[in-house]
């Protein structure tokens, strides 16, 4: 396993907000750490494909299922959601404070990061590209319900939609509600239901019916 870049947390809060520049700055710095021989880019690929594929978000999936079976983590996981992911084994170390953000049948959570693109890297992998832009960021705060509606998400009117905003020192993600009709799975088949979107509060998990093939 090689070490993993880090976390966009490292940086200060802001210090990626123009993506563009930023982009120019790391293709630019690659290409010549690449042409001394400092950084071998297959490498780097494959870090970044880990993150994508096999970090996450099968991490955030892998906590989200065990808070759903298991009533005890899931009490752990509210209270301090880092402690509870790092002993639980295989993922992290968790290094920043993270925090789980429990959906009920009357509230909604939705995580943004208004300043920039923090992310619980450590759960989710990679952030979706939507995640950085300046109009989810945005929309978020303005219009959350028209956002998830845009998301194909519309939620009833008596459900209060919570916005929280990440910062470079707490990592949020969100515990969605077990779905309908999993009494008696296994963990590993419930962690099949939680998609990314769902732990970011832009989407619902997975129904078994729309799980099944
Ligand atoms: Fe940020």
């Amino acid at each position: 396993m090689p070490e993993p870049p880090p976390s966009d947390g490292a940086a200060s809060h802001g210090a990626h907000s123009e993506l563009s520049a930023i982009e120019l700055r790391v293709r630019a710095l690659e290409t010549v750490l690449a042409e001394k021989g400092y950084i071998e880019p297959q490498a780097i690929d494959r870090i970044i494909e880990a993150f994508e594929t096999r970090i996450g978000p099968r991490n955030g999936a892998r906590v989200v299922a065990k808070a759903w079976a298991d009533p005890q983590f899931k009490r752990r996981l509210l209270e301090n959601a880092g402690a509870a992911v790092n002993a639980l084994g295989g993922i992290g170390p968790v290094g920043v404070h993270l925090l789980a953000l429990e959906n009920t049948p009357k509230r909604h959570n939705l995580v943004v990061c208004t300043l920039c693109s923090c992310y619980p890297w450590d759960l989710l992998g990679l952030p979706p590209v939507w995640y950085k832009s300046a109009p989810y960021r945005s929309r978020a705060v303005i219009d959350p319900r028209g956002l998830l509606a845009d998301f194909g998400l519309s939620l009833a009117p008596d459900v209060e939609i919570r916005v929280s905003d990440s910062t470079a020192e707490t990592r949020l993600f969100v515990l969605p509600m077990r779905p309908q009709g999993t009494e008696g799975w296994s963990e590993e088949a419930l962690a099949r239901l939680v998609t990314r979107d769902s732990m970011i509060g832009a989407g619902l998990p997975l129904s078994p019916q729309e799980a099944s093939p």
